[in-house]
């Protein structure tokens, strides 16, 4: 999976798809907030007010899609403070990836690059 992961975002320009951060928002955990705020110099809760809301599972995540922090050009306006979700999204490196199927089968259909991915390990094992 690894070296599957590797080659298709070798070939995978992010760039021209951003449909991940259209289409679903990440987890923010408490390290994430904290980091982000600092980066805006705002308190964590005024962060907390103005971005983000609890869902049903008591996750602090986006008020809306697409991502508020996305650019028209679909550059990360806070790219080097993002969420962990986002950095590791869509998880098709993971050590324990076996255990993450639900998941995988759930970003196959918002991301290209996951696609492809699990299409050529379903070939290298002849699914
Ligand atoms: S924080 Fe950045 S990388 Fe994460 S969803 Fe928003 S725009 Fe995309
Ligand atoms: S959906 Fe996949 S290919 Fe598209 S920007 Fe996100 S990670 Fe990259």
């Amino acid at each position: 999976m690894q070296e599957l992961h590797e080659e298709e975002f070798e070939r995978t320009d992010c760039l021209e798809c951003a449909n991940c951060c259209k289409t679903t928002g990440p987890l923010f955990t408490p390290k994430d907030i904290e980091r982000i705020a600092k980066f805006f110099k705002m308190k964590q809760q005024q962060f907390i007010d103005t971005y983000l809301h609890l869902d049903e599972e008591n996750d602090y995540v986006l008020q809306s899609v697409p991502c508020t922090f996305l650019g028209a050009d679909n550059y990360c306006s806070i790219y080097e403070v993002r969420p962990k979700a986002c950095r590791e999204f869509p998880h098709t490196d993971r050590k324990k990836f076996q255990q993450i199927s639900n998941l995988t089968l759930k970003n196959v259909a918002i991301c290209p690059a996951a696609y492809n991915i699990v299409e050529a390990m379903k070939k290298n094992i002849n699914l």
